[in-house]
């Protein structure tokens, strides 16, 4: 199968932050695969903005090296490389000073696609808005990209909404969430709206429970300050997964268009269930064998933050009452992944006997690692011992399917960025979704704060807290193992 590159339009990209670290790792690396993919043209320049002083060539040196550490495990074509970085260049300006922006400003190109990526903390988002405009370097048609966290509740979100509102309109307001660039969450899409065999049974008829599991092996690593002020709950589920919670349980929106869709993601967040304090199991790791504790890594012995969370929601809508949503992420697990399993219910009734077994079907999609899916059929044990039933995978490993073309496929944050170049909203979140997911975030995390709940230790590489495997087991229902 061969993917088509479209190229987009050249464009002015200018990079807040352009030496920071996610520009390091992720932006200018994905910038250079969409380079060489011929996705961006050799028109298009991209200006890296910070304050440290540096030239045009010293600039060129940090995306270099950035490239060779973080970029594509291929060998780098050098000559390519070398390409291009004749398309960046570099201005010192301080997002709350005056210095430097009049430079910046008469670098951009107004014929062409003006994006300014604010890959800086949030609270000098407010700033930049405001001199892109006062230096006159964003018209109607700029639009800017911000970078999560949208807030630390629904207060400072709105406050944040607000004041990029001043300057801009939300239909020139990118905020990125980068789950929603990976190719198996717009397959989900696909695979809802594009297929007649699922979405007729995608309800609470015939789906018993779905999960979401986003489980990491690292510890929270240098960030622990910001991480201790955050927590699970903030750093991972009022984001990227009620963003996958929403894809899942969304209504077909009319067309895949921006507003559309992103209309009916509202509809769910607007439909959650306050989550009763027995639904919820947070979790702080314990030590490893070569690692310290949670508190140890926030450098807070009394520490409530958690680093694991585990919760059963419900959606009140037609569609959902009745099948619990079970999430769940956390740090220092077993393993690294990423999934979401829809459990159907079993058959209603078996024809098969007691001894065939009771089955189901569950539809496993997966995120990271070896994005694909994979649909469990039920089907005859073959060979002569009579009628035994066995679950057997219908696996779609999107790099079998797709073979070189899914290896190359674009990283979830050049996806976003092209589409950003392209004008389309629709994988980035409006500034109505980010308020409803905090409105239904406070509560929980004032409840916490009320009864001074302190999370349970779970070892470091296990599955978490066992009070979360209660949680599901009061149910009838067991968490998938957590497993590459
Ligand atoms: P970082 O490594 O600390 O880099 C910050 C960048 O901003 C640097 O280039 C810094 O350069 C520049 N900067 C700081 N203050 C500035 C100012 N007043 N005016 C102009 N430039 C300024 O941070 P980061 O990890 O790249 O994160 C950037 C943003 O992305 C944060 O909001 C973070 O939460 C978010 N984010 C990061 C990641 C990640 O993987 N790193 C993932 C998701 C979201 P100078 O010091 O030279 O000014």
């Amino acid at each position: 199968m061969v993917s088509r590159v479209i190229p987009v339009d050249p464009f002015d990209l200018v990079i807040f932050g352009g030496t920071g670290d996610l520009a390091r790792r992720k932006i200018l690396p994905g910038l250079f695969r969409r380079f060489c993919s011929g996705q961006m043209s050799s028109e298009s320049k991209i200006i890296g903005a910070a304050r440290g002083v540096h030239t045009a060539e010293e600039f060129s040196k940090i995306v270099a090296s950035a490239i060779h550490e973080f970029g594509s495990s291929d060998a780098i074509d050098e000559s390519v490389l070398a390409e291009f970085l004749t398309r960046l260049d570099y201005v010192a300006v301080d997002a709350r000073g005056d210095t430097g922006w009049t430079e910046l400003a008469g670098k951009i190109r107004k014929n062409l696609v003006n994006a300014f990526y604010f890959s800086v903390g949030p609270s000098l988002f407010g700033d930049l808005a405001e001199r892109l405009k006062r230096f006159e370097m964003a018209d109607d048609d700029s639009r800017i990209v911000v970078e999560k966290p949208f807030g630390r509740d629904l207060a400072t979100a709105k406050a944040l909404n607000a004041s990029l509102a001043k300057h801009f309109d939300e239909t020139q307001i990118y905020r990125i969430d980068h789950y929603l660039g990976k190719e198996t969450v717009q397959n989900l899409m696909a695979v809802r709206f594009g297929n007649m065999l699922f979405e007729p049974l995608w309800n609470s008829q015939y789906i018993d429970h779905i999960q979401i599991t986003v489980a990491e092996t690292v510890g929270v690593g240098g960030r622990g300050e910001y991480y201790d002020r955050s927590g699970a709950m903030r750093d991972m589920v009022q984001n990227h997964l009620m963003q996958l919670l929403c894809l899942i349980a969304m209504e077909p929106p009319a067309k895949f268009e921006p507003d559309a869709v992103r209309d009916e993601k509202l509809k769910v967040i607007r439909a959650l269930e306050p989550v009763l304090p027995h639904h919820i199991v947070r979790g702080q790791y314990g030590p490893s064998e070569d690692d310290d504790d949670f508190r140890t890594h926030v450098e807070d012995s009394s520490s409530k933050t958690e680093s694991f969370i585990a919760m059963k929601m419900a959606i009140s809508n037609w569609r959902w009452a009745g099948t619990p949503f079970y999430l769940r992420t956390g740090k220092r697990l077993k393993a690294r992944t990423s999934e979401i399993t829809v459990v159907f219910k079993d058959a209603p009734h078996s024809i098969f006997g007691a001894d065939a077994g009771r089955h189901n079907n569950e539809l496993r999609i997966r995120l990271q690692p070896n994005e694909g899916m994979t649909l469990d059929v039920t089907i005859k044990e073959p060979g002569p011992g009579g009628m035994r039933l066995v679950d057997v995978p219908l696996d779609m490993a999107f790099a079998d399917a797709l073979g070189d073309n899914a290896i190359d496929a674009p990283d979830a944050y050049e996806r976003l960025i092209m589409d950003v170049i392209r004008g389309n909203q629709t994988l980035f979140m409006r500034g109505d979704e980010v308020e409803a997911a905090w409105a239904w975030t406070d509560p929980i995390i004032e409840g916490w704060q009320a009864r001074g709940e302190v999370p349970k230790t779970y070892d470091s590489g296990s599955e978490g807290p066992t009070d979360a495997m209660a949680m599901i087991a009061r149910d009838g229902r067991i968490w998938r193992e957590i497993k590459r």
